[in-house]
């Protein structure tokens, strides 16, 4: 099938095409999308200027029925939506269904929230005066997401964008951009009019340009790496456009030597390399504590090499392959420098390509031990199932280490002394914190978002998202 774009309320499915494959079985083809050009993406921010009176104009609990049932039409097709992602992006099937699951618990969230639509009330100083201040849009909003939550990036920008009035153009990841092409045809089913919302998928560098250029454009959210947040970041503030950027991270966990042994491990494991690593929230760096530090080596390589990779599709496999070829062979190419720097890594280190894994990108998940701060792979993002342990003195020398990074998008302490955890979430240096859990798994009801060179702008999700799809209209009334 041919996905098209969706420009004023129209699927385009005429001009150039690129190929969605499955990166578990390359000769699986998941869609053909056409590849939009800069007239789509002029000709869709034009679209969405021309549907913003109106949609900013309807009342957030009309918009909000437009969101139920976006989020009714996604349950409704749930287990083919959750197929599609495993299909496109490589993650288990159990892992898809719960990002569809927070795609569609995201969007009902945000339809309530077109009936409060919190605002300010407050006592003036003055006899007779009444005082408010008024939520309204910010107008035309570009949304760039990546490959890696191929839905639910998509639906934390467009939920949040939408109730609050404003309309979009949304440019999914090339290499995932079917879950968010579902999401634009439910919106479609539910009857969003035209040119509130539109999509136009191909090449990032070429739409990118033309959408920061769109005459009409406010402001631009996006998920994505530091090289093209850093680029759009200079771009918006040349036409003082609204920017929200959230970006890479090498996040670390803290293992101290009080800590449950058993879930330690476990949860280290777990957001080291389900999801094969590619979440911007997994664990690239343990940071263990000297009395348990072998210990904790030995366990967490026995039970790396018991995680079976493979196709997601199928029932018991934990860790599906990298998205495409590129990202591959760049997990590999940390993994060789790993080797060099750090010596052979205890498990994994190999690309699998036998046998079931002939057709695929997969790539073994693999622990180095003994890194240092200054070995490449305790410090740049690798983005895949790559995971450094790190020796710490002590607690102070781990909170340290895990700091000493330009990043801060999560991290994670593993440990049952609670002015240890306090003491930890005071100080840790980023803008997502876990204790005795996985550092990747959030929800959408809190703010979600980054520090340091992370993230920038306003936070995501929860009530914080009003914070940059909304402005304030402040109202003094002499009565
Ligand atoms: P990416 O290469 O930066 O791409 C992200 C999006 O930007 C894609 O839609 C891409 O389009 C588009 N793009 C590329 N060049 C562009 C340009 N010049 N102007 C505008 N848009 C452009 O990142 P990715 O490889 O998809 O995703 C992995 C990265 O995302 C990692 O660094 C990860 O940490 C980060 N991430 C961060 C979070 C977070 O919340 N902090 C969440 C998820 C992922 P194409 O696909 O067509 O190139």
């Amino acid at each position: 099938m041919i996905f098209g774009n969706y420009i004023n309320g129209e699927w385009i499915t005429s001009g150039a095409q690129f190929e969605n494959r499955n990166p578990a079985n390359t000769a699986d083809l998941v869609g053909t999308f056409v590849k939009g050009t800069a007239r789509d993406m002029a000709a869709a921010t034009s679209a969405a200027a021309a549907a913003l009176p109106a949609w900013s104009a309807t009342s957030g609990p009309a918009r909000g029925n437009i969101l139920f049932k976006t989020a009714e039409i996604l349950d409704r097709n749930f287990d083919a939506v959750a197929a599609e992602m495993t299909r496109e992006e490589g993650k288990t099937l159990p892992e898809a269904k719960g990002e569809v699951r927070r795609s569609i618990n995201i969007f009902r969230y945000f339809a309530g929230e077109g009936a409060r639509m919190p605002g300010m009330l407050v006592p003036s100083e003055r006899d007779r005066v009444h005082m408010f201040a008024l939520r309204k849009p910010i107008g035309v909003v570009g949304l760039i997401t990546p490959w890696n939550f191929p839905s639910a990036i998509p639906a934390w920008k467009l939920a949040p964008a939408l109730i609050c009035g404003n309309t979009v153009v949304l440019k999914p990841a090339s290499a995932s951009p079917l879950s968010a092409w579902r999401i634009v045809e439910a919106l479609h089913m539910a009857g969003v009019p035209k040119g509130v919302v539109n999509f136009v998928a191909g090449s990032g560098g070429e739409l990118g340009q033309a959408l920061v250029e769109a005459p009409g454009l406010k402001a631009v959210s996006f998920t994505g790496s530091c090289d093209v947040g850093n680029w759009l970041h200079a771009e918006a503030s040349k036409r003082r456009l609204r920017i929200q950027l959230e970006m890479g991270g090498k996040n670390p966990t803290i293992v101290l030597a009080d800590a449950d042994f058993t879930s330690a491990v476990e949860n280290t494991v777990n957001a080291a390399f389900f999801s094969t690593g590619q979440k911007c929230t997994a664990t690239s760096r343990a940071v263990v504590e000297d009395a348990i530090y072998d210990k904790f080596v030995t366990a967490v390589v026995e039970r790396t090499r018991k995680l079976k990779v493979g196709d997601g599709m199928q029932a018991g496999i934990d860790i599906g392959p990298c998205v495409d070829e590129g990202q591959m062979n760049t997990v590999l190419q940390y993994i060789e420098v790993g080797r060099k720097e750090c010596g052979e890594p205890l498990c994994g280190g190999r690309r699998l390509s036998e046998g079931a894994h002939a057709k695929g990108w997969f790539v073994e998940p693999t622990v180095f031990a003994g890194v240092s701060e200054e070995h490449t792979i305790a410090r740049e993002e690798i983005f895949g199932p790559v995971l450094a342990i790190m020796r710490a003195r002590d607690f102070e020398d781990a909170m340290r280490i895990a700091n000493a990074i330009p990043f801060g998008l999560s991290s994670s302490i593993q440990t049952t002394n609670l002015s240890r955890a306090f003491e930890y979430i005071y100080r840790a240096e980023a803008g997502l914190l876990t204790v005795n859990l996985p550092s990747a798994g959030v929800e959408y009801q809190l703010p979600f978002g980054g520090t340091k060179e992370s993230s920038f702008g306003p936070k995501e999700q929860g009530p914080a998202a009003f914070e940059f799809y909304s402005d304030y209209k402040t109202v003094y009334l002499k009565y």
